[in-house]
């Protein structure tokens, strides 16, 4: 009697409250018992049962009492989740066929094997942010839930990401680790209301032990998936489960993201991931190179030409990955060295959209003043040490930040021949090596340049 009461007090609640916030908060609960003026609910997550209690409780109580039942208060019983594996579904987009058993009868996302913590270059920009996911790949107590990460295109969000999974997987291999993107995540949950499997669908998120849900901002303004996503959060967070979700901008800034889910992903630990620097470029680029030297051994690469790149390309690290990549396409099918000369000709087209605006006059004008000389000095045909170094200096910065030809450059030094910058270049390159002084006054002078 009660059993049917509840049903019919469902229906109307479906109508009255609708269907998405039905499937969120009415469905999950079932009614065990309503003698003695309290109603007794079990529900898959306390924090399901206080919400109900705080938003639909009175209502629940005011038909319970239309239905005949002498009800009060409404207690709530926690039953978590069956932990057991959730049932294989038939679909694709499965994790990578190498992967260890725990991620394969998830339905999660393809982990890349590149992304590993191994492949992680560290440095300022990132270095928060990869010791927080190196502390949620050891696991253990779970200290910050969730961990949200977050930062511009290509700054490795999704590779700390998948470095976790990978991490956890050789470390824990008993652990349920389930990476997905916020695209995947609403597919998942539009596919399950569509073949009414709500439950395995719940059932599948809730038994995981990681769970990584990358570029949320994805499911801004679709607002049943967020309220899914918050339930699933819930749940997880109840049973003391590690999450981690990354997006293009801090929880504060995602438009369209509900108050509370907002403030909830505010409560753990927020790392943002800074645009690389200087050094974070050159040291990626120097073991993506040793990589790709590894499979082409015959390609000759100068000195100079990382360096080049890491001043030239903007701070997304995936345009820097497919310029390196296709230098040595391009050196290995040619047969070429690559050396400055290729590499701008090769890459005309990225080195001319990442341009910075520094002038051949403002590196004239910089270098004079930090030699104490004059411009004109820069200019005029004198070749004492004095003048001469410092004015190779400045024909280097000028190949190094500007894009002009070397040609161009000799005619803005007091018309000299290209042969002269090419000379110059070599030798600042020589210098820097063995000069610390010069180093020293080559990298201050590039900083404030690009500053
Ligand atoms: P995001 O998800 O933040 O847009 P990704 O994680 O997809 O960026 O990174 C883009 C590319 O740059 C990937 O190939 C990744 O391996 C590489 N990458 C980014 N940061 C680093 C880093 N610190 N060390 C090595 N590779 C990196
Ligand atoms: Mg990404």
């Amino acid at each position: 009697m009660e059993k049917e009461c509840w049903g019919r007090i469902r229906s109307e609640l479906l109508s009255s409250i609708g269907k998405d916030a039905f499937t969120n908060w009415i469905d999950p609960l079932e009614l065990l018992e309503a003698g003695g003026r309290v109603a007794l609910f079990s529900v898959p997550t306390s924090f399901i049962g206080n919400w109900v209690s705080r938003n639909y409780g009175e209502s629940i109580i005011g038909m319970l009492n239309a239905e005949g039942l002498k009800v009060d208060r409404l207690d709530f019983h926690t039953v978590s989740a069956p932990k057991t594996a959730a049932p294989e579904t038939a679909e694709a987009e499965r994790t990578v066929a190498a992967a260890p058993a725990p991620v394969v009868d998830l339905p999660g996302s393809p982990l890349d094997s590149r992304f590993t913590f191994d492949s992680f270059v560290v440095g300022k920009p990132n270095e928060l942010a990869h010791a927080a996911a190196r502390r949620v790949a050891e696991g253990g107590q779970v200290t910050f839930n969730p961990l949200f990460l977050y930062g511009g295109v290509g700054l490795g969000k999704t590779h700390l990401m998948h470095a976790i999974a990978w991490e956890t997987q050789a470390m824990r291999p008993e652990a349920r680790v389930l990476y997905l993107s916020a695209e995947q995540f609403m597919y998942r949950f539009v596919q399950a209301l569509r073949f009414k499997d709500m439950h395995s669908f719940k059932e599948q998120f809730r038994s995981v032990d990681v769970l990584m849900v990358d570029d949320v901002q994805f499911i801004a303004g679709k607002n049943s998936t967020q309220d899914e996503f918050f339930h699933t959060f819930n749940a997880l967070v109840d049973q003391g489960k590690q999450i981690v979700i990354s997006a293009d901008r801090a929880p504060g800034e995602i438009e369209g993201l509900e108050e509370r889910i907002r403030s909830r992903l505010q409560w753990g630990l927020v790392v943002d991931l800074h645009p690389t620097d200087y050094e974070l470029r050159l040291g990626i680029l120097q073991s993506k190179a040793e990589t790709q030297l590894k499979s082409m051994p015959d390609v000759q690469m100068d000195a100079g030409v990382l360096e080049f790149l890491a001043h030239r390309i903007s701070s997304n690290v995936r345009v820097l990955e497919g310029a390196l990549t296709r230098l040595f396409a391009f050196a290995s099918l040619v047969g070429r060295e690559i050396n400055l000369d290729m590499t701008q000709e090769c890459l005309a087209d990225i080195l001319r959209a990442s341009e910075r605006k520094v002038t051949v006059e403002e590196i004239m004008r910089q270098v004079a003043d930090h030699y104490h000389l004059r411009m004109s000095d820069l200019l005029s045909p004198r070749r004492a040490r004095a003048v001469a170094r410092p004015r190779q200096v400045a024909m280097f910065l000028s190949k190094m930040l500007t894009s002009k030809s070397l040609p161009e450059i000799g005619r803005r030094f007091g018309g000299r021949d290209h042969t002269t910058v090419i000379h110059a270049v070599k030798k600042v390159e020589e210098l820097k090596m063995t000069d610390n002084q010069i180093a020293e006054d080559v990298e201050i002078l590039r900083r404030m340049l690009e500053a």
